[in-house]
């Protein structure tokens, strides 16, 4: 199993518009971040963990022709942007999308996505509802064995995702001391870490690295990073085991 990041920025992707901070005029291309998202590969079967504003531009640039699957995190725009192009997979493959979701997440993307939902007389479904039907379990998601938990930020419920020893946890605020429960025996834990300054939605990468230490993962690859992050002089500032993600960085599992 893989996991190939497609994009490891923030909100606004790296370079932000109209910004002439040195990382966003850098041409290392690991300082271009495009918006967050993760693919999970297993033989020839490919899982995408959250569809942002690049998405087409990453399909493109990463050979994405089919799909089988789709998680969802939760329903800010960084992470569902995309969703319009799930339709040429639709039109090929002749049926609607697999989106695993929690609940919540459901309700919030009936009133986003209203045309995208089963029961539009309009349009045909393009994507075919599972639900995460607890705070945290395990599933099996097209053949793919899951495990989740639920976290959130500033108010809204988001979902972690594990795949064997590598959890997913983007979008974290606020969280109970149960989400360390689903994260022990990591060997990789990929955390969203926005800038080392304190924000109102995202854990610095102080709060991250305690974090992480906490769940007692091997090595930590940060992900949903700002411009306030230049690549090459923060990885050396970073403690052992821990890493920032670039966009194309992919690891086995
Ligand atoms: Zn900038
Ligand atoms: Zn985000």
């Amino acid at each position: 199993m893989k996991l190939l990041f497609l994009g490891s920025g923030g909100s606004m992707g790296i370079p932000v518009i109209g910004c002439s901070c040195a990382t966003c005029r850098s041409s290392d291309p690991k300082n271009q971040r495009l918006r967050p998202s993760v693919l999970i590969t297993e033989g020839t079967k490919k899982l995408l963990v959250d569809i942002g504003p690049d998405y087409r531009t990453q399909a493109l640039k990463y050979g994405i022709d089919t799909l089988e699957g789709l998680l969802l995190t939760h329903t800010h725009y960084d992470h569902i942007a995309g969703l319009d192009e799930l339709r040429i997979y639709t039109f090929r493959q002749k049926k609607p999308i697999p989106c695993l979701l929690s609940r919540e997440t459901h309700d919030e993307l009936k009133v986003r996505y209203h045309y995208f939902m089963p029961k539009d007389e309009v349009h045909d479904p393009k994507l075919q509802f599972s639900f995460l039907e607890k705070d945290l379990g395990t599933t099996t998601f097209e053949g793919i064995e899951v495990s989740y938990f639920s976290y959130s930020q500033v108010g809204m419920k988001v979902s972690g995702f594990r795949f064997k020893n590598c959890a997913y946890v983007t979008d974290i605020m606020e969280y109970e001391e149960t989400v360390f429960d689903s994260l022990k025996g990591l060997d990789i834990l990929i955390l969203s870490g926005r800038r080392w300054e304190k924000s109102i939605a995202h854990l610095s990468i102080d709060e991250g690295i305690a974090f992480a230490q906490k769940a007692g993962a091997k090595k930590t690859y940060f992900t949903h990073i700002s411009h306030e992050i230049d690549h090459e002089k923060t990885s050396e500032e970073l403690p052992e085991g821990f890493f920032l993600a670039y966009d194309g960085l992919e690891i086995t599992l």
